[in-house]
């Protein structure tokens, strides 16, 4: 009865024991994947360790701007993607690149944007749009 864990390791890495820190702030997979949306958002910026990293968001990120709405919605789709992308490892068997996890984030932005009135005139905000 119960259930039966065979190893402590990250499935994303298959390097470090799986614990929250790591899963969603130190592994390379979530790493990558996040480096790959700020880098999408124009945002320069070298990605933290541990609670670092979501210290710097929650600094730079204050405000109703395009980017500020777009990170939060990125952040959160960042961290619901890595759960789904864990347990489809764990318990689908089924493996996607961080590029596929990232396209998936991608779309679900874009679906949260449709409905919201959007500043075009920006150029900034234009170029989050067109990424
Ligand atoms: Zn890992």
């Amino acid at each position: 009865m119960g259930l039966s864990i065979e190893s402590d390791k990250c499935v994303l890495c298959g390097v470090e024991a799986e614990i929250r820190d790591h899963l969603f702030f130190d592994c390379d997979f979530v790493r990558e994947l996040w480096g790959d949306i700020l880098t999408l958002c124009d945002v320069t910026h070298r990605v933290s360790y541990g609670d670092r990293e979501l210290a710097w968001i929650v600094h730079c990120f204050k405000g109703k701007s395009l980017l500020v709405r777009v990170i939060k919605l990125a952040w959160a789709g960042h961290a619901y993607d890595i759960w789904k992308e864990r347990n489809s490892r764990l318990f689908g068997g089924k493996t996607r690149l961080v590029g596929n996890v990232l396209k998936d984030i991608k779309e679900t932005i874009q679906i949260r944007l449709k409905g919201w009135t959007i500043n075009n005139v920006d150029p900034r905000n234009d170029s989050l749009c067109v990424k």
